[in-house]
Parts: C-alpha cells; structure tokens; sequence
C-alpha cells in the first residue's frame, strides 16, 4: 500500500503547524516545531507572503498529512464527499475522521496513525470479529473494533492495557477498557475533528 514515507517532521515545518505525526514525542521539547519551527531548507532573506492558491494548497497538504495519505486517495475522499448531500468540506471531514487506521488511534490503541495504520495492517485489529487489514476502511454506526487473539497475547498490548484510561476517547466512540472492544456509539460530527484545517480552503482548492 503506497504511503508517505518523507521524514514527517518536516511536514510539520513545512506547514507551519504542528500536525502531531510522531506520538508522545510531539508532546516533548523533541518536537521539531518546538527546536526549528522554520520551513526546512535554505531560509530566503525576506519570506514572501503566501497567494491565495498557496494558502488553500497548504491547507489541502495539512489535512493529507495529518491522515497520512497520498494525493490520489485524497482525491477519492474528495470527489466521494462531493457526491453526498449536504456541505461538501463536512463531508470529507466526517469520511476521513471514519476511517479505520483513524479510528484506532482516536480510541487509544496507537500513539499516531501512522502507528495504528501499521496495527491495522499488520493484522493486529477486526472490525465487526473479522479482520481487517484496510487502513482506508470506513467505520459505521454500531461497528465494533477490537483486538485479534493473538495480538492480545503480545507485549505492546499487555502494555496498552494500563496506558488506556489516560486516554482521551471522542464522544462519538465507546470503549470497553478491561476488553480493548471500541464501538462506534454515533457518526463523527464536525466538531468532533481534532484537526485545525481550513476546510474552506480544500474546496476552493480542487474547485480550480
Ligand atoms: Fe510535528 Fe510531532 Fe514532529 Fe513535532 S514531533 S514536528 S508535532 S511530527
């Protein structure tokens, strides 16, 4: 499966914005926002102000680097969004909040998504008791995500178990923390995004 493998970091310096790729070290003075909050590469003499088009370029970049997928199934996520009723930008918001490498990480079972899309890939999760190795599978009202039996005999998952109640779960998701089982109580709606995008700007951008 194609996935983004740049130093991720940099994306962060590159978007001006701390886009909490790397876990519990976007938590530490570690962060490169923290040390070199400035673009990488040479630093131009006088920074020029951003156009229009690159404001909405950036914007478009932060919300596909946040989910950590590639412009192509962005595209997907996009023209889906386009096709349902109701504000277009909400839509793609609530398609990619739904998706299951995001979902395991908002239930606390990775320290990223990258991490859990490398726990959904790997086999280690089953939506509904099957396994599910589609990072890009989309949860629904009343979907249950849990842990494989064997996976639940590994050490990260031992360690999980007493880490999980510190964990922040959105409302829209349930957990079992003695079981690992997460359910999906109610669709994310807007609100519940953690990511600051401009949404605006994404449509104004694939409306060109
Ligand atoms: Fe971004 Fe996290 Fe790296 Fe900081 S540590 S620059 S927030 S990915």
């Amino acid at each position: 499966m194609a996935r983004y493998t740049e130093a991720v970091c940099r994306l962060c310096r590159r978007s001006g914005d701390k886009l909490m790729l790397k876990g519990s070290r976007c938590f530490s003075p570690k962060c490169a926002m923290e040390r070199r909050p400035k673009p990488p590469g040479q630093q131009p003499m006088r920074r020029r102000r951003l156009s229009d088009r690159g404001i909405q370029l950036r914007e478009k970049q932060k919300a596909r680097y946040s989910y950590g997928i590639l412009e192509k199934q962005f595209r997907r996520f996009f023209a889906e969004a386009e096709r349902q009723s109701g504000i277009t930008g909400e839509n793609l918001l609530v398609l990619l909040e739904r998706r299951l490498d995001n979902v395991v990480y908002r239930l606390g079972f990775a320290d990223s998504r990258a991490q859990a899309r490398q726990l959904v890939m790997h086999g280690h999760i089953m939506l509904n008791e099957r396994k599910t190795d589609i990072p890009s599978a989309l949860v629904k009202e009343d979907d249950t995500i849990s842990w494989k039996e064997r996976s639940s005999k590994t050490e990260y998952y031992k360690q999980l178990v007493p880490s999980i109640e510190s964990k922040i779960i959105p409302g829209w998701l349930s957990l079992d923390m003695e079981k690992l089982i997460g359910r999906v109580a109610s669709l994310p709606t807007p609100d519940d995004i953690e990511i600051k995008v401009e949404w605006q700007s994404i449509i104004e951008y694939y409306s060109r």
